[in-house]
This record gives C-alpha cells, structure tokens and sequence, in this order.
C-alpha cells in the first residue's frame, strides 16, 4: 500500500488523461483498470486509515501509478472523452 500526496496523485493523474485507460467500478474503492491498446488489467484498491488516504494496484509499479491515478479521476477522464466524442 503506498499513501496518496497531492504530489504524486497529480502526476498518477496526468499520467491517467494521457494513456485513457479504461475504468470499471468493481465495488467501493475497487476499481479495474484496462490499457486499452495492451488489454493489461489490473485490479486498484483504496483504503483510509486515520484521515490518510492509501491506494494499492496488482502492476509492478511501486509508486501511484497511473491505474491508481485513473481510477481516482475516473470521473475527470470520462467527462473529457465524452467532450472529445461530441466535439
Ligand atoms: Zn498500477
């Protein structure tokens, strides 16, 4: 499990709106994350403990990485690929 800071959530986010991959909702604070040029899927949790804010993904990565970024934005990259597909 690795805490969620400002700082790394943005760059996971960022990460996020550049690859688009797609997120499914499993349950509450899990989330399945798809590459969709890859089909790589991996399976993001989020926990709290005592205010602080953790997330874990089942990729090799050690840091937030970006399916933890998607999943947390989720709804920030949906609503910008649904401008992209009315624009
Ligand atoms: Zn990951």
């Amino acid at each position: 499990m690795i805490e969620i800071t400002k700082t790394n959530i943005e760059k996971a986010i960022n990460k996020a709106r550049q690859t688009k991959p797609f997120v499914k909702v499993i349950e509450f604070r899990r989330y399945s994350v798809t590459n969709k040029i890859t089909g790589a899927n991996y399976t993001v949790k989020f926990t709290k403990i005592d205010d602080k804010k953790f997330a874990e993904c089942d990729c090799k990565a050690t840091v937030i990485c970006y399916h933890i970024g998607a999943s947390i934005g989720a709804h920030i990259v949906l609503a910008e690929q649904m401008q992209t597909a009315t624009a």
